[in-house]
């Protein structure tokens, strides 16, 4: 009992910092889903709320807040068929969203035929997919390219840096499709596998570092984020 009547005086400057901090994702996805507040009234939420969106950015009164949440939700739920669905019709083979509302998308179709880890003597940190030169490859989050161009060993490279700092980049390309310092999408088309650099045969080598540069394995980065490449 000690520990529910620490959190009952809402302005003890604790509690409720942690309270927040465990429940607030479930509890505000399953209200802002059951609710469906949208002023369509037949519409489905994600239809009717679309539009209101980009108005909604602004202004914030509490009053407002669950509505805002559900609008939030409703987006996320929009923005995601709208991924997907441009994804897949541009022949991405798959895409997903994380509880906060971002999109990954697999980066291009084919035949894995290297995870990252030891190889040839060394380490690789890339993960490859093998499919002809020209198969259409995406961006696996949004993002801003910080580099389309020539890169050693690559042969050419596109780099992509994610909101949260993560980088993604995409080796051995034919031709990227993006400028630098152009902002990306997920599923948007970046650039068409290729054979170029230090490459025996047309793959894309997939490679993520975190925000500190630190590679990570593509794989596993993936997996976390609903995208499976077997
Ligand atoms: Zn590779």
């Amino acid at each position: 009992m000690a520990g529910a009547a620490a959190v009952i005086p809402t302005l003890a400057p604790l509690a409720p910092v942690e309270a927040t901090a465990q429940g607030w994702a479930p509890v505000a996805m399953t209200s802002a889903l059951e609710r469906h507040p949208g002023p369509g009234g037949t519409m489905s939420p994600d239809m009717s709320l679309q539009p209101a969106t980009a108005g909604g950015e602004s202004h914030g009164p509490p009053a407002l807040d669950s509505l805002t949440k559900a609008s939030r939700l409703a987006d996320d739920l929009a923005r995601l068929a709208s991924t997907r669905s441009e994804a897949m019709a541009a022949g991405a083979p798959d895409a997903a969203m994380t509880r906060d509302g971002a999109s990954f998308v697999k980066p291009t179709t084919g035949t894995l035929t290297s995870s990252a880890g030891p190889r040839w003597g060394s380490t690789h940190y890339g993960l490859d997919i093998a499919n002809r030169i020209g198969t259409p490859i995406f961006a696996v989050a949004d993002g801003v390219v910080i580099d389309s161009g020539p890169a050693s060993g690559f042969g050419l490279w596109v780099r992509i840096r994610h909101q949260d700092g993560s980088i993604s980049i995409y080796g051995h390309i034919d031709r990227s499709l993006v400028k630098r310092g152009q902002t990306v999408r997920a599923g948007d088309r970046i650039a068409l596998m290729g054979n170029r650099g230090q490459s025996t045969g047309s793959h894309l080598h997939l490679e993520i570092r975190d925000e500190g540069g630190t590679k990570l394995d593509p794989q596993t980065w993936l997996r976390k984020r609903g995208i499976s490449v077997e």
